[in-house]
This record gives structure tokens, sequence and C-alpha cells, in this order.
């Protein structure tokens, strides 16, 4: 094959996320992350002989959550299954994972970014265990012998699989991304990647751009960070594409993505691939699900966040950009939200968010939830700049004053007398002293240089320490200097 072909990669997803239980999904331990190692462990979740699993009724419930928000079909009936492989995290010698009936299927995440639409199936939800945590590091003798923590065994995850419809790293990141605030936003799960609360596997082929059938793929297991997803596919895309280029077969394996490196580790290949002999879990029944329920979890599903990103659009009159860009995260959306409801002025809000407050946060590395200018208190800045008390500049220094002290703008622009000054008679003054000290503007404008206006505008509005009133300063001087 010739390199003047074009080629494109194919990417499907394989996402665990853990659910926000109190409580482990075969047992009353605690799902707790960061205890002392060892301390949220019984019976069951040790895989001691003769304990029995009690399905988590709020793990099912917040997987029939996630089901509904990826539009998905919850199913009537779903089976666990024993997933058998030997690994010292995990002590019972097989995981219980929903094999053949998962709980949810065949659903789709639609979304507009700021150029394209997109649309990625959802293949399936099906509910899991976790597995214990191999600990090779921090102890004195880690060099001879790994330590175990069990406080995971038993974690309640969910693992969504997409369709083979993602054709690029960087939209693969995306979506990742996406999918993310949506099951934050209905609180199944934190998203915190670093904790390993939300994590995924790439699927990745390639082929030439226009055949539709698929290429032979490679799992890249265990990514944690938006950053490494997106530069894994990348990766992957080059090797494979060279590869076929070259007419040397693609391998089907699993590969591991080192970031220090740049480049993904062949793990193990097809044929070392285990066999789970997959068997139904005699010890639970399958999970029956009434439509009755499903219903009434759908009907308290919260506004996902693409339908508040079209709703902003509508009901705030946004561009789809600017509301890509407050819908990134829950809590900027809401902070917006309120700001745009209390001061009546979304636009002007909009401008503000997205300006002065995301850089405030950013500069500071914020918390905008937790941000020390409430919305309450930006709708009162906003509400100045709109009837006229201050200026634009002046108003960013007010909201830096709030930044620092977190009183309101009435009563930074009361007690440091920043108030707009219209006064005709205190500005004209100004003007005197302006026109007298700068006489070669003057003279400019007077020969026709109309753009020395604007010099002398802002030599005026600098006496006044950037109170005054622009448009009357400039009806004040072109009357004075037109004399
Ligand atoms: P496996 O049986 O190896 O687990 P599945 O068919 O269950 O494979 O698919 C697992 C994931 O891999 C899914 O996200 C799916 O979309 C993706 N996938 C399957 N085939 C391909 C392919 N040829 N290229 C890219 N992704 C693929
Ligand atoms: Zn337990
Ligand atoms: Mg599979």
């Amino acid at each position: 094959m010739s390199d003047r072909i074009q080629f494109e990669s194919v990417i499907g997803l394989e996402i665990h996320a853990q659910l926000l239980t109190e409580t482990k999904i075969f047992c009353g331990c605690s799902a707790k992350f960061g205890a002392q190692p060892n301390t949220h462990v019984c019976p069951v979740c040790l895989g001691l002989p003769g304990a029995l699993p009690v399905l988590n009724k709020v793990a099912v419930e917040y997987a029939i959550r996630a089901g509904l928000s990826l539009g998905c079909t919850v199913q009537p009936v779903s089976v666990f299954a024993r997933k058998n492989y030997f690994y010292p995290d995990l002590p019972k010698g097989y995981q219980i994972s929903q094999y053949e009936q998962p709980l949810a299927t065949s659903g789709c995440v639609e979304y507009q970014t700021d150029s394209e639409m997109f649309s990625v199936g959802i293949t399936r939800v099906h509910l899991e265990e976790d597995a214990g945590k191999s600990l090779h590091e921090g102890f004195s003798d880690s060099s001879r012998s790994t330590h175990l923590d069990f406080n995971r065994s038993g974690v309640p995850l969910i693992e969504i699989v997409t369709d083979p419809d993602l054709r690029s790293g960087a939209a693969a990141a995306d979506f990742f991304g996406r999918l993310r605030a949506i099951l934050r936003t209905v609180g199944i799960n934190d998203g915190n990647m670093e904790e390993g609360s939300l994590r995924c596997d790439a699927n990745v082929s390639v082929r030439p751009v226009g055949v539709s059938t698929l290429g032979v793929k490679v799992e890249v297991k265990n990514i944690n960070s938006f950053k490494f997803l997106r530069r894994a596919i990348e990766y992957e895309f080059k090797r494979q594409k060279n590869r076929i280029i070259k007419n040397e077969t693609i391998k089907q394996e699993t590969r591991l993505w080192d970031d220090a490196a740049g480049l993904t580790i062949s793990m193990r290949t097809k044929e070392e691939a285990h066999d789970y002999r997959y068997f139904p879990e005699p010890d639970l029944l399958p999970l029956e699900i009434s439509s009755e329920w499903v219903n009434a979890v759908q009907e308290v599903l919260p506004e996902l966040p693409d339908d508040r990103k079209q709703r902003f659009v509508e009901q705030y009159k946004l561009t789809v950009q600017e509301s890509n860009f407050l819908t990134q995260s829950i809590d900027l959306a809401d902070y917006f939200e309120a700001a745009a409801k209390v001061s009546g002025k979304p636009k002007l809000a909009s401008n503000w968010v997205m300006g002065e407050v995301s850089r405030k946060i950013k500069e500071a590395n914020l918390n905008i939830a937790s941000f020390v200018v409430s919305p309450e208190s930006l709708s009162g800045l906003i509400s100045l700049i709109d009837k006229g008390v201050i200026n634009n500049s002046v108003a960013k220094k007010v909201f830096d004053r709030m930044c620092q002290t977190g009183d309101s703008a009435d009563e930074i622009v009361r007690l440091e007398g920043l108030a707009q000054i219209d006064d005709v008679k205190e500005l004209d003054a100004i003007v005197s002293v302006v026109i007298k000290s700068q006489s070669d503007a003057v003279e400019s404008y007077r020969l026709g240089k109309k753009s020395a206006l604007g010099f002398l505008v802002g030599q005026v509005i600098r006496e006044t320490g950037g109170k005054a009133n622009p448009r009357v300063v400039s009806e004040l001087l072109r009357d004075a200097l037109e004399q």
C-alpha cells in the first residue's frame, strides 16, 4: 500500500466508573477511598469460604441512572457471572460481573462541539465489583514483596462500552470528558481520575478512509487522564499505520501507555489472553428490574449537560461557543446561571464569567463553587455596570478588590469613591486643565488630526483615576476644541 492513501483510526472505549455508594456492592463494608489499608473488609469482600454476596440496591439504582442518562434500554432481567482468573488482588479467584446479559444496552450519546455534531453508540452498561489493590512501593521490604489492600475489593463499578464510533485521539478525549460530566451530573461518580474512580481502556484500529470493515484492534489498558488517552491513541494510529503501509500485520493484543517514554508497550497478545470460563453466579439470582423502578429513576434524572447547553443558547441567547465554555463543568454552569438569573443580564454575566472570573479562578487555581465572589455578589457588580454607575475599566478594579476583600461591589464603589463621574461642571474643569497642558495634541486636532481627540479623552479619564464617563468627556472636549 502506498502512503498516498489516507488512513483513519477507529476507536471504541471501555470505561470503568466507581459508583458513589456508601457501601460495597455485595457487603456492608464502606466503599470510601483513602482509609488505612484493610480496614474496610469482611468475609464477603475478602472472599472467605462460605460468605454469601447480597446485592446493594443503591448500586443497582445508580447503574440504572447511568444507563438512562446514556440513552440505553434498561433490561428487565440481567445476570451476574463469575469471571475466573488468578491474581493476588482477587481473593475469590473470580470477579463477579455481568457478562452475557448486561443491565443496559443500545444507548447513544449525541453532542455538539464548536464545529460538529457527534453521535457515539453505547453498546452496554453493566455492573461489576472492583478488585483489591497491589502495593508495590512504600514498604521497607518492597524490593522483595508486594503488599495487598482489600479496601477496594468489592467496590461497585459500572463498565460502559462504546461502539467503535470515535475517529481520533482528540475526539475520544473530548467524548470521555462529556461522559465524565454526564456521570457527575447524575450523581453516580465523582470523576476523580487520579484516585482511579474513573478510568478507561481504548480499543484502537486503523483502516484506509472509505473502507467500512474494521481493522485488527489493539487495546490500550488503564488510562487515567484525558491527555494520556489522546496521546496513546495518536501513538497507536501512527504505529499501526506504519505497519500497514509496510505490509506488516497488526497483532491483536493488549498494550500499556508509557507517558514518560511517549509510547505503548505490548502486555500480552491474543494467544496469551485469559480464558475467563464465565458461568452464571450461583449465589445471586438474576437481577429483575421493574419498569416502574426504571420510570421512577427517569423522572428524577437531572438535566443532562448537553440539554443544559442547548437551553443556555435558547434561554440566555448565548452562542454555541459561549454555551460550550460555560457548561464545561457543572459548577461553572451553576455559577453562570445563578449570576444570569440574579442580575437579569445574561450576556453581561456570560462576558464576566468567561472573562475576569475564569481568569481569576485559573490564575489562583481556585474552585468556582467556593469562589469568594459569589454569583449574587457578581450580579451586584454587573448591575452597577449596567446602570452606568461605573465603567468597564473601573469595574475590573472593583472586581479585583472584591476578590481580595470579599466585600460587595456597592460597598467598594461607595467607600473608595469609584462611582463614574458624569458631572459636567466637574469634568469641564478637568477638560480645561488638560487642554492647557496638552497643547501639542490640541494643536494637531485643530490642524485636522481628529484622532488626537481619543488621546485627550484618555488624558481626562486618567486625571479622574479612570472614573470619568467617556461619553461626557468626549462631548465636552469636542465643544471646547471647536470654540
Ligand atoms: P472484545 O471481545 O475483544 O472485548 P468487543 O467486541 O467486546 O471486543 O469490543 C470491545 C471494545 O472494542 C468496544 O468498545 C468496541 O467498540 C471496540 N472495538 C471492537 N472492535 C474494534 C475495532 N476493530 N477497532 C476499534 N475498536 C473496536
Ligand atoms: Zn466487605
Ligand atoms: Mg468485550
